[in-house]
């Protein structure tokens, strides 16, 4: 994804919240109970207030039945319920938040080849919030700011506000590292593979990435270099697991052609 914000950011606003919290002498807030909740709705808050979150349009009949698919299955997994939005962005992209909301940048929709790309992409996208993959990037934050501040730092409503500024700025970077990336797609092929979307989406995303101009490739699966490894690891995952693996096609010819109206109107959330 391309990095608008690098995560140093972090610095500035948790010491701004800790210096306030102190002067005051204010009691500190509650320890939230469910801070992905909080953290999920928070980045949904500011999202719809830049007008990005599309209320509806007619992109959400392709990826209606394909999201719910994927939240039947991977909601098993998780201890939140799983929810799409179609948000319009500059570059078509994919990105999950702690306590399950998932947004799809409309271009996606025209730019993967078929819907088992589609549903790959979704299906990676859920599992980094399975793995908690960014509430622990979120963790590792904090454990540098309590470092440098020695200060506990709890999470309450203003904050997770301004931790969403900088988790939206994260979900548009490179953030994960390969390891975490190829663990996403595993959990993801197998999502996919038992929601009845051929898992081989995914690999056939990541090699038209070979070959595809970087500008145009969705950020958050472009880890370039990468991708012949990320192919390899998922095609061993395929050759281990034949029981749930070996009934789907290969190849692309196979792909089931995503139908999307051309042109859809949409209309936009507003505040
Ligand atoms: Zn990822």
């Amino acid at each position: 994804m391309t990095t608008f914000w690098k995560p140093r950011r972090w610095a500035v606003p948790f010491s701004l919240v800790v210096l306030l919290l102190c002067a005051g002498q204010a009691p500190l807030p509650e320890p939230v109970t469910d801070q992905e909740t909080e953290l999920g709705q928070a980045v949904y808050d500011q999202l719809r207030d830049k007008g990005e979150i599309i209320e509806s349009s007619p992109l959400y009949d392709s990826l209606r039945p394909i999201a719910e698919a994927i939240s039947r299955v991977a909601r098993r997994r998780y201890n939140h319920p799983f929810k799409f939005f179609l948000v319009h962005e500059t570059y078509p992209n994919a990105f999950a938040t702690p306590g399950g909301n998932v947004y799809v940048v409309d271009s996606l929709l025209y730019f993967v080849k078929n819907t088992e790309q589609l549903a790959g992409t979704l299906c990676h996208e859920v599992s980094h919030t399975i793995h908690r993959d960014g509430m622990d990037r979120l963790k590792e934050q904090q454990r540098i700011e309590r470092r440098e501040l020695g200060i506990v730092l709890l999470l309450g409503p203003s904050l997770a506000q301004m931790l969403a500024i900088q988790m939206i700025g994260d979900l548009h970077s490179l953030a994960y590292s390969r390891d975490v990336e190829s663990r996403a797609d595993l959990t993801g092929s197998d999502i996919c593979a038992a929601s009845g979307y051929n898992p081989w989406g995914l690999v056939w995303l990541f090699e038209e990435f070979q070959n595809a101009d970087s500008n145009q490739i969705p950020q958050l699966l472009s880890d370039h270099p990468a991708n012949g490894v990320r192919v390899q690891t998922l095609e061993q995952h395929f050759r281990e697991n034949p029981s749930v693996f070996s009934k789907f096609d290969s190849r692309p010819e196979s792909a089931t052609p995503l139908i999307v109206p051309k042109d859809a109107p949409e209309r936009f959330l507003r505040p």
